[in-house]
């Protein structure tokens, strides 16, 4: 056993380490602490044929006299430059990933991370030959806010509405292995994506200023609780989920059309309902196709567990002939996505006059 675990060190990543929730959720909120390493005689796997061992790191009190960090100081380690470290943020999965060339040593013995535990819940760290990794998981979506100097990076977790004024949040349906409704060799994952990446170009170039988060803007496929989880995280306004419909059968039929579900469930003054309307009314026009009636989709995840206004549009029929060709052109899902950014700047309005 411990012949073969010193060869794996040799050959593969050397150290992995995790701190978890319990360990600090007892201590006091307001406190900032330091974060040290502590060895834990654990192995880990991360899958059958490899072994690392895991470290628990602690979060302890900062030094007192010490000027209180409100995130998280992360000193660069000697001889490292700070433009050589990575960072990037994933918010369907709330991490915060810092990626550090290899210095020798543990990172956690030399270098300690400094500040507020308050915006965290887990924090895990990996040595590697080349990269070390800290894997910080937040408790919510936020906004990062980082400074830097000579010696370290200051992150500081802020909150989407503290920043951004309207926020939404665009789902692409299916992605990965997913395909959704499929006909003569055309994805309906990669028609609901085209969409989204035309609306996605609308904002970029958009004048109103409105922030949003998508769900996917690859083949990738989510899981729905991360999808409708981002949108309760963000306390979006408004929550949008592009996809296309087919035929219970599947079979070709004569059936087209497009039609929006919304939560029945829902209460207030702006509520899905309306913003489901509001889809419908852009779409039809737009696109001139047939008008099939909002539907109560009470009964699907993420518009079920949506707590904030959810609009789940069914652009057009894959199993009608004319609409695929139509969904899948360029022209057409331009059109929709023109459709879509128009409900949801006359969303706002609406919501602006409750
Ligand atoms: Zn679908």
């Amino acid at each position: 056993m411990k012949e073969k675990s010193l060869k794996w060190t040799t050959r593969i990543l050397l150290a992995v380490a995790g701190v978890f929730t319990m360990l600090y959720f007892n201590l006091p909120k307001i406190h900032a602490w330091e974060i040290e390493i502590q060895e834990v005689q654990t192995a880990w796997s991360e899958n059958a044929d490899s072994e690392a061992q895991m470290n628990h790191l602690v979060i302890k009190e900062t030094k007192t006299g010490e000027e209180p960090v409100k995130g998280l100081r992360l000193r660069i380690p000697e001889g490292i430059l700070a433009d050589d470290i990575k960072i990037s943020k994933d918010d369907l999965t709330q991490t915060l990933k810092i990626e550090i060339p290899h210095t020798d040593g543990s990172y956690f013995q030399n270098d300690p991370v400094t500040g507020s535990s308050d915006s965290i819940s887990g924090l895990f760290y990996m040595q590697g030959k080349k990269t070390d990794v800290i894997e910080i998981t937040l408790d919510q979506v936020y906004e990062l806010d980082i400074e830097r100097d000579e010696k370290y990076y200051y992150f500081n977790f802020v909150k989407p509405h503290e920043i951004y004024d309207k926020i939404v949040v665009i789902d692409a349906g299916h992605g990965g292995n997913d395909p959704g409704a499929n006909r003569q060799g055309i994805m309906e994952k990669d028609i609901d994506l085209a969409i989204l990446l035309e609306l996605k170009e609308l904002f970029e170039n958009s004048k109103e200023n409105i922030h949003v988060y998508y769900t996917r803007t690859d083949d990738s496929n989510p899981t729905h609780e991360q999808r409708v989880g981002l949108a309760n995280k963000v306390n979006a306004d408004l929550f949008i989920s592009i996809h296309n419909n087919s035929t219970k059968s599947g079979r070709v039929s004569s059936i087209s059309g497009t039609e929006v579900m919304f939560s029945k469930s829902q209460e207030g003054n702006f509520t899905s309902e309306n913003l489901a309307a509001l889809c419908m009314e852009e779409l039809t026009l737009a696109l001139n196709s047939r008008d099939r009636g909002l539907i109560d989709g009470d009964n699907i995840y993420i518009v079920k567990n949506s707590e904030v206004p959810v609009a789940l549009v069914e652009i057009g029929f894959m199993t009608n002939k004319e609409e695929l060709k139509l969904l899948n052109s360029k022209e057409y899902q331009k059109k929709a996505a023109e459709a879509l950014y128009k409900a949801i700047v006359r969303a706002f309005e609406e919501k602006e006059q409750e």
